[in-house]
Parts: structure tokens; sequence; C-alpha cells
């Protein structure tokens, strides 16, 4: 069986709707896993904000102009007067549970009922809208088997005991639509899976029961070997490995959420991206298998900044290292690039949050240097140490730019460079004519 993710965007009108609903329906038996309509959860979050102000006016604005959007949709999507008030009914009802929630006292647990209505409603939408054409859909609640224990992991027993006993109850149903991103915490409490992580649930479930294939159907094109919007000629990129895909997901989150990855790769199922503006194309499929020598793609993300630990002295100290590692942990900064010298080490961080602090107890071990508005550029490929030249061609590539940082050998799968934001576009074009088009 498969499993198919359908995006915000890809359920974001009820034309849109339609068009999924056409998609999924070819006679094969499926799960189909829904985000919420597209700026939904946003429009949810904003309501729970004017809900822990403690200003219901403000988020009773918020909930009506909402509902009065998704009578709309309702009105455009069913042809039936008979789904039409069947589907009115309910969305009522759940706003009508989302306005209770302005009366009272709003906590965390408040608002993650609040944030679970949009999927809720969303696979609402489209299971109706299937039965209304006439197919065997079935909704398969999400808050009956999606659950995370208490270390807020999901958990794999747990979800494929009992989203097994789910599918039993209607065994010959050819669609099964469940909700993304929302599931129970380990004291059955409504809770989620982090923003975007609709995609982390096709792929639990995927691994849950065994799936032949999961597909993330978004509104983006797929994976392209380059930025599109910044590199002429760039072509799709058709095969990644998990680890590729991994490197990449931290710069392209918007298309996979990282740890969507993880069940996938440990239960052998690989992963299809597909564009359902364009539902023909082949996607890019992500699996375990290598290509053989072959760079796949390249990425970048900006707003890096560099920082330089210089000290003679200390250096070759046991536990110079973790002094210095200890310091970013305790201010919860996590290091991107690493490379060290005899007599200094340089990391990269992306989140500045707490920046000053941390040059402040950097000083006490060495001299510092910062860079801002640095880049990092990840080329991603098969970079098997034993695979003799390419990074001899990417090397090549940069020969006119100032590179900051060269990282190598940290994954078998990537080499990463940090230059200057203004360099990007120059370092992106010419690797892009190094790697894939043989200039
Ligand atoms: P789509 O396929 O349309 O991108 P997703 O379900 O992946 O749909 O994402 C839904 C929306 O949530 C997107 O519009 C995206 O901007 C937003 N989103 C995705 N991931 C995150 C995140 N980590 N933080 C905040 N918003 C996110
Ligand atoms: N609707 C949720 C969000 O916007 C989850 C998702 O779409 O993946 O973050
Ligand atoms: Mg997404």
């Amino acid at each position: 069986m498969k499993v198919l993710k359908f995006g915000g965007t890809s359920v974001g009108s009820a034309q849109r709707m339609k068009e999924v609903a056409k998609l999924i329906t070819d006679g094969e038996q499926k799960i189909v896993v829904l985000s919420a309509m597209s700026g939904t959860t946003n429009t949810l979050v904003e309501i729970s904000d004017y809900l822990y102000k403690k200003n219901p006016e403000g988020a009773n604005e918020i909930i009506n102009r909402l509902e009065a959007k998704y009578k709309q949709h309702v009105n455009e999507l069913y042809s039936t007067d008979e789904y039409k008030q069947k589907t009115q009914e309910f969305i009522k009802a759940q706003f009508d549970y989302i306005r209770s929630y302005t009366k009272d006292i709003f906590t965390l647990f408040e608002e993650k009922v609040i944030l679970a209505q949009g999927e809720l409603i969303s696979t609402s939408m489209v299971t109706n809208y299937l039965q209304e054409q006439g197919v065997n859909a079935i909704l398969l609640p999400a808050l009956e088997f999606m659950r995370t224990d208490k270390n807020s992991e999901p958990d794999p027993v747990y979800i494929k005991e009992k989203l097994a006993a789910q599918l039993e109850i209607h065994p010959d149903a050819e669609i099964y639509i469940t909700q993304g991103f929302i599931c129970r915490n380990a004291y059955g409490e409504i809770d989620n899976l982090q923003r975007g992580g609709s995609d982390y649930t096709a792929s639990l479930i995927g691994a849950a029961v065994n799936a032949s294939e999961i597909q993330i159907w978004t509104d983006i094109d797929g994976m392209h070997d380059n930025d599109p919007r910044i590199v002429d000629k760039t072509s799709p990129v058709r095969h990644l490995h998990f680890e590729e895909a991994a490197e990449l997901a931290y710069f392209g989150a918007k298309i996979l959420h990282p740890t969507c990855v993880q069940p996938a790769k440990y239960a052998n199922i690989p992963v299809r991206l597909l564009n359902t503006m364009e539902p023909t194309a082949p996607g890019t499929l992500i699996s375990n298998d290598t290509e053989k020598g072959k760079i796949k793609a390249v990425a970048a993300k900006d707003n890096i900044t560099a920082i330089k630990i210089k000290s003679s002295r200390m250096l070759l100290a046991h536990g110079f290292l973790r002094k210095v590692f200890e310091i970013f942990e305790s201010y919860q900064t996590s290091i991107d690039m690493i490379c060290t010298s005899e007599v200094g080490v340089s990391v990269s961080i992306d989140n500045t949050k707490h920046l000053n602090e941390i040059l402040d107890d950097l000083k006490k071990y060495g001299t510092v240097t910062v860079d801002q508005d640095m880049c990092i550029i990840c080329v991603v490929g098969d970079l098997e140490w034993e695979n003799v030249g390419f990074e001899a061609k990417a090397l090549d590539a940069m020969r006119d730019i100032p590179v900051r940082m060269i990282s190598f050998g940290g994954s078998n799968y990537n080499i990463s460079f940090l230059i200057r934001e203004e360099d990007k576009k120059k370092a992106l074009q010419s690797l892009s004519d190094h790697l894939f088009n043989n200039k």
C-alpha cells in the first residue's frame, strides 16, 4: 500500500481539493495524509496569540473571518445540498468549539487543541467530497493512533498496533484519509508533531504499514540540482539517497521536513517528492540506493555567522574543544560547520540570539573573530573519500571566490563551503557550470 501526503497548498482551495481527489482515485487502496488548508495553521497560531494575551475580542474576530472563509470553501466544493449541509454543520461545530476556548484560561494545552482543528477540518472536507463522488473513502482519526512518548518522540509500536486496528474496521475501503501533524502525547492530551509535521506523519504511517512508497505531494517542483531562482539551467534531481536528502533538508525544509526522512529510511521505504501542479512529472525519489560517483545537488543557506577562536596555548591541551562546545550548548545554539587547525577552531552558527554572550564567554579561551552575513554552500552527492576527483572539481569551481571555511569528510555525502553572502550567486552558478554542465 502507498501513503500519499498532500501539503497545505495542495488542499488550499475547493478547486485544489477536487484535483487531489482526482489524483488519488485510481482504484488502488491507499492512505492519504492531509495538512490543513494553507494559511489555516498560521491563523490558528494567531488566534492562540490573542488568547494568550487575554484578548478574546481579537481572537473572535479572526475566528469569524476564518469560519466565513470555510463556509465559502464548502459551498464551492460540494454539488449536493446534503453534503453542503453535512459539512457546514461539522465546520460550525468545530468553530463553536474553538470559540469555547475564548472564555477561559488559555495555556499550551488549549493551544494544541486549537492548532489541531486545521487538519481535522481539511480531512473531513476531503473525505466528504470523495464520498459525495461515490468513492469508498474512510476517515482514519489520527488522534486514535498517532502518539508520542514521554520524550515527545513518536511511539512506533503503539502507532503500528493502533493504526492496524483502525484499518481493520474498514478493510475494503479504497481510500483512507487521515490528519497529518496532530497526535496525542504520552498523557493522552492532544498534541502535534511541530510545524510542518505532516511529512513526519506520512513517514511514520508509511513505516507502520510497511508501505511500498511514501509520496510527498507539494506545490514545489521537486528538488533541483541547484537553486532555480538564482542559477540558470538547473535540472530536476531524479534520485537521492536518504543521507543526501537529510543533508539538503537543512537547506530546503520547505520541501521536506528533516525528521520526516528518518522513519522511512529505517524501514527502507522509498519517499517520492511530487508536484501537485504537474502531477505527471516523475518527481524525486529518495531511497537507500546510492548512485556511484554522482554529485546530485548544490544548496545554500544564508544568514550564517562564522566564529574563530585562536589560542596557541590552549588548543593542544585536553578539553579545549569541549569547553568551546559547552559554551554554545549552554546558550542552546547549535553549531553547523566546524574546522580546526593546531592553533584555532572556526565554527558556524545560524542562530545569533545569544551571540554576544557566547563571544564574551569564548574570550576566556582565546582571541575571537566574527564574520557575519556569510553563507554555507553545500555540495551533495556520492562523496565517499575513496572516490577521486570530486573535491578537486568543487574546489576548482570556487577558485575565484574567497572561501572562509571548507568542510569535507563529516559524512560520505557532502562538501560544504562557507563564503560571503554576496558571493553566493557567483558560487552557485560556478558550481553548477563545473559540476553539472561540464564547463
Ligand atoms: P506545502 O506542501 O504546501 O508546503 P506543508 O504542509 O508542508 O504544505 O506546509 C504547510 C505550511 O506550513 C506551509 O505554507 C509552510 O510555509 C508552513 N510550514 C512548513 N514548515 C514549517 C515550519 N517548520 N515552521 C513554520 N511554518 C512551516
Ligand atoms: N499544518 C501544519 C503546519 O502548517 C502541519 C503541516 O502542514 O505539515 O505546520
Ligand atoms: Mg512542507
